[in-house]
């Protein structure tokens, strides 16, 4: 399955780094590493001090041999005296196998062996590939050779990955501990590994096999969400709640690349991701090393493969990603039409109008009259729901913020396509006060943006389970409706909104000291024939079920985030190619849907068989996760029921305080 066609036989490239084969001697073998130190010495003195001349020189003895005057880097000079320690240590010839035991021993079991001989191990009869070693069992007596590797052999040996060179790349794709780190465990281990280039390479093929799964397990994911909505039908199209996760890109340091995670609400599944790319690591090195012109005629052959998919702002990078994945979701026979965000508007705005340019682009292709999509009121409502956005200064106020927005037409009155240009009352839909203008549709949105965000911190705060959350936002949102048309009974346009002094609704406040509410003020709201027009739209804003899943969108993610699973695999590494970030990314959606042990699936699909040990490792991880989501649920069950108690008993406390004092009052 993994197998490297760039292999060239002969080459060093799959060859290890410190044992080519057995004739390599100790001295040899020493100086290699030596100069392999120098060199890397060289390499962080020169990012230590930049300052310093290009031309300088490093080596103590180098500085003896002209006479010249030298500069020494910071980090030399600092390193010298342990380096002239370090090399007097005493070291010793040793070199370690991992071995396959039940594959070794059946070799040793049917190894030839003339009757009074012994058998003689010869280790590495040829170069070791990585964690691969061919050995043999030679018989004393007439020196005939039995293969022994540690590992069932893959023919052909050279250009094919072996099984524990593909576990490990496999391991170091799926934890993001990169080849430094594993480099360095292996040699404490005695075990020496392949060249870091062929270690990246095949690293990079786990990475886009990795994302390969990933998109396979999201189309299963699609299939059953379509299927527990009755929907068999393949050109049929599922209407779905989505959020997005692309808030990694503001934890690290990274901001050239950024990922775009969308997740279905109501189960919680990612279906779908996009990295984005600033830069393309190949052009950088090609950039370096040609000129103008020679780079334009290469790039025409590396124009396919090259990564640099983003042309815009690192801020930009979330919007440019919702926009690719909503573009993309028709194709999954899915409408992502209503987008619950967590804050920022920037993805929002740049969805919202996509669905509707689909099919206004088909619609064009069969001729049909694309006036419809033209008129006032459409743009009216489109406006009006893309405004139920955060701003700046709301976001750094609340504690968790959120907002709902529907994205594409289908949310739009039946009757938008009727209406031109006067409502039923003859005058028109917009424009003067009373109508629809932009200030109107502002406030209109904005209420109940704020409403949905502040109803849901609220019951959070109070410890209230999602159908009261649930209640308490149907609440608040059909207020800003309302208390925002005139109606024929002041007492149905606010009866919603909340009562008392302290009421956002000057009617409720007016109430309170028994007065009438200015009528001035109802004037700048809009005119009665609205409530009709708009009730639909009120009715589907406010539904339980959008706001149900608009308070999940809220709240979901809290336990294993996306962003923090891929933060956690990358931080690993110092190496952030394209390729890893996609890998993390894929490697992330998959735990998070379906656990660590989803790995197992992955690993068989890529040919490697699955050991117990292995197993167990992964089960128990997901074991935790499950032990922790269950902690936190039970304590959050602790504080509702501990709030509703709190509850009760101020609400005891207050009845017998009124009881107490009507009762003097009577005396
Ligand atoms: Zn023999
Ligand atoms: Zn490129
Ligand atoms: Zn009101």
């Amino acid at each position: 399955m993994m197998s490297d066609e760039s292999y060239s036989p002969g080459s060093d490239l799959s060859s290890n780094d410190h044992q080519d084969n057995l004739q390599y001697s100790a001295t040899k073998k020493y100086s290699r590493k030596v100069s392999q130190f120098k060199h890397k010495l060289r390499c962080s003195s020169e990012a230590d001090v930049i300052s310093m001349p290009r031309n300088r020189s490093y080596s103590a003895s180098d500085s003896q041999d002209t006479g010249r005057i030298r500069y020494r880097s910071r980090s030399e000079s600092k390193l010298t005296s342990t380096l002239t320690r370090v090399k007097q240590l005493q070291r010793i010839e040793k070199t370690a196998q991992i071995i396959d035991v039940e594959h070794f021993q059946k070799q040793l079991n049917t190894a030839h062996v003339c009757s009074g001989a012994r058998l003689k191990f010869i280790p590495d009869t040829s170069a070791a590939v990585g964690l691969f070693h061919q050995n043999s069992f030679e018989c004393s007596k007439c020196h005939k050779r039995t293969d022994a590797s540690n590992f069932p052999p893959k023919n052909p040996i050279r250009s094919t990955v072996q099984e524990p060179n593909a576990r490990l790349y496999a391991a170091s794709a799926a934890t993001g501990i990169g080849y430094e780190g594993i480099s360095t465990l292996m040699a404490s281990l005695c075990l020496s590994i392949t060249t870091k280039k062929h270690f990246i390479q095949q690293t990079h093929t786990i990475h886009s096999n990795l994302h390969e799964f990933a998109q396979k397990q999201f189309q299963l994911l699609i299939n059953n969400i379509r299927q527990s909505a009755n929907i068999h039908d393949i050109d049929s199209v599922l209407n779905v709640y989505v959020s997005i996760d692309g808030t990694w890109k503001r934890r690290g340091h990274i901001s050239n690349y950024g990922i775009v995670f969308l997740i279905h609400v109501e189960t919680g599944y990612c279906i779908d991701y996009e990295v984005l790319s600033l830069r393309c690591e190949t052009c950088d090195v090609k950039k370096s090393q040609l000129t103008a012109k020679q780079i334009e005629s290469w790039f025409k052959s590396h124009k396919l493969s090259c990564s640099k998919n983003y042309d815009g702002t690192s801020k930009g990078m979330e919007a440019e990603g919702a926009s690719r994945i909503f573009r993309r979701s028709l194709s999954k026979s899915l409408r992502y039409k209503w987008l619950v965000c967590d804050g920022d508007s920037s993805a929002y705005d740049r969805v919202k109008n996509i669905y509707i340019e689909q099919e206004t682009a088909d619609e064009d292709n069969t001729d049909d009259d694309p006036a419809q999509h033209d008129n006032e009121l459409n743009t009216g409502f489109q406006e009006m729901i893309s405004g139920v956005t955060l701003t700046a200064h709301d976001r750094k106020k609340m504690k968790t913020d959120g907002t709902i927005g529907t994205t594409g037409k289908s949310q739009q009155p039946k009757e938008a396509g009727r209406v031109r240009k006067t409502l039923v009352d003859g005058k028109p839909f917009g424009g003067s006060v009373g109508r629809m203008t932009d200030a109107t549709m502002h406030k209109m949105s904005e209420m109940y943006g704020l409403a949905i965000r502040q109803g849901a911190d609220e019951g959070q705060d109070l410890g209230e389970d999602e159908d009261e959350i649930v209640d308490r936002l149907q609440k608040k949102c059909l207020a800003a409706f309302h208390h925002l048309i005139v109606h024929e009974n002041k007492e149905d346009q606010h009866y919603y909104c909340p009562d008392g002094a302290l009421s956002w609704c000057s009617y409720k406040r007016d109430q309170v000291i028994n007065k009438n509410e200015d009528e001035i003020k109802n004037k700048y709201r809009l005119d009665p024939v609205f409530l009709e027009l708009l009730q639909k739209m009120i009715n589907d804003l406010t539904s339980k079920e959008l706001l149900s899943r608009c308070v999940r969108g809220l709240t979901q993610n809290s336990n294993e985030s996306l962003n923090s699973v891929v933060w956690s695999i990358l931080s690993k590494s110092k190496y952030h190619g394209f390729s890893s970030i996609q890998g993390a990314a894929a490697a992330a959606s998959v735990y998070f849907n379906g656990g660590r042990s989803s790995l197992l699936e992955f690993f068989q699909q890529s040919g490697i068989e699955i050991n117990e040990d292995l197993y167990l490792n992964l089960m128990a991880k997901d074991e935790k996760r499950i032990k922790k989501a269950e902690q936190i649920v039970e304590q959050r069950q602790i504080l509702i029921a501990n709030k509703s108690r709190q509850r009760l008993q101020s609400m005891q406390a207050a009845n017998d305080t009124s009881e107490y004092g009507s009762g003097s009052f009577h005396d």
